[in-house]
C-alpha cells in the first residue's frame, strides 16, 4: 500500500459514500468491503469511527482515486468485486476481472456434492477430474483442494479467463495439478475420451432473452459468453450432457450447475439420453433446483 491518506479526509469521504449508497440502493456492507480491502483499515476501526484522527492510513491508491473507482460502482454499476479485483469464494479470495463470470455462492456447493458424491462411491476420489468453462478457475481450485489426489483440466474459450484462472492456481500452489486447456468444451482435450472420472461445469444457462434483463451489475458488466445459454438457455447443457458420456470413465460422475426452475427438464435430458443413471436434481441454500447430477453408465 503506497499512498497515505489522513483520518480526517477518509473520514469525510466515507461520509459522502455512505449517503451515495442509501441514495442509490447500495448496501453500505459494500462499501466497507471497499475500504477494507483498499486501505490498512479494518470492520472494527469502521464501526468504531476510530481512525479519524489518524495521521495516516496506508492505501492501495490516493483517496482521489479510490473516489473515482467507487463512483464507478454508484455511476456505472459497476460490481464491488471487479473494482476491488478479487473474490472470496470458499477459502480462496480470487481475482477477477471482467473477463470471468464472478464466482457465486451457491457455486460453492458443487465442491461439497462432489465431495458428498465420493463418500459413496471411492474411486471417484482420484483420477482426471474435468471442470468445463473454469472461468476464474474457482471450481478447479475448489476440486483441486477437497481432492488432493485428483488431476484437473480446466478448460475455457476464452484465453483471458484462462489467464486469470491460471494465476489464481498460482496463487494457491495448485498449478502442478491444474492443467489449463484453451479451446471450447472438449476441444482440447478430445483425445481423452473415457478419462474423466468427474466432470463439472457451471455452463451459460440463462435464456438470451432474460439476459438482456437482467440487473445492470450481470448484463453491464459480466462477461455474456459464460451467461447466455441461448434461446431456452440450455443448449449448452444439452451439448454437455450429450458429449459428456464418451469422456467419462464407467461409472464416472457428470455434474452441472442449472438455472432455478430447469430441474424437471435437465433431469428428463438426462434420461432421454441412456447414458446416465441414478439421475438426480440438488438444491442450493434458497432451495432452488441448482445442480443435476448423472452417473455415466458407458463404455
Ligand atoms: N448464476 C449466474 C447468475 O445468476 C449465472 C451463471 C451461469 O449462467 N452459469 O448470474
Amino acid at each position: 500500500m503506497e499512498f497515505e491518506i489522513t483520518g480526517k479526509d477518509l473520514f469525510n469521504w466515507y461520509q459522502s459514500a455512505k449517503r451515495d449508497c442509501l441514495n442509490n440502493n447500495i448496501n453500505i456492507s459494500e462499501l466497507n468491503l471497499f475500504i477494507i480491502e483498499l486501505t490498512s483499515l479494518n470492520k472494527l476501526n469502521l464501526q468504531l469511527n476510530n481512525y479519524q484522527n489518524q495521521e495516516s492510513i496506508n492505501s492501495k491508491f490516493s483517496l482521489d482515486k479510490l473516489e473515482k473507482i467507487w463512483n464507478l460502482r454508484i455511476t456505472k454499476r459497476c460490481p464491488i468485486q471487479y473494482l476491488i479485483g478479487e473474490c472470496h469464494w470458499r477459502n480462496f479470495t480470487l481475482k477477477v476481472t471482467p473477463d470471468v463470470l464472478i464466482p457465486r455462492p451457491e457455486t460453492e456447493l458443487i465442491i461439497d456434492l462432489a465431495s458428498e458424491i465420493t463418500f459413496n462411491y471411492s474411486y471417484l476420489k482420484t483420477g482426471n477430474f474435468l471442470d468445463l468453462g473454469t472461468g476464474s478457475g474457482a471450481i478447479a481450485l475448489g476440486l483441486a483442494e477437497a481432492f488432493p489426489n485428483s488431476y484437473i483440466y480446466a478448460v475455457d474459450k476464452s484465453e483471458s479467463a484462462l489467464k486469470i484462472a491460471q494465476e489464481n492456481a498460482l496463487k494457491y500452489g495448485f498449478e502442478s495439478r491444474v492443467k489449463f486447456c484453451h479451446g471450447s468444451w472438449f476441444d482440447p482435450i478430445n483425445d481423452l475420451k473415457n478419462s474423466f472420472s468427474l466432470i463439472v461445469s457451471n455452463p451459460p444457462y440463462i435464456p438470451s432473452q432474460m439476459v438482456l434483463e437482467l440487473e445492470p451489475e450481470v448484463v453491464n458488466h459480466e462477461p455474456k459468453i459464460a451467461l447466455d445459454g441461448g434461446e431456452d438457455g440450455l443448449k449448452d447443457i444439452r451439448y454437455l450432457i450429450e458429449n459428456s458420456p464418451n469422456f467419462l470413465v464407467k461409472d464416472g460422475f457428470l455434474i452441472l450447475e442449472i438455472m432455478a426452475g430447469q430441474g424437471k427438464i435437465v433431469e428428463n435430458l438426462l434420461k432421454e439420453n441412456g447414458s446416465y443413471k441414478n439421475i438426480k436434481i440438488e438444491y442450493d441454500l434458497a432451495g432452488l433446483d441448482r445442480f443435476a447430477i448423472g452417473i455415466a453408465t458407458t463404455p
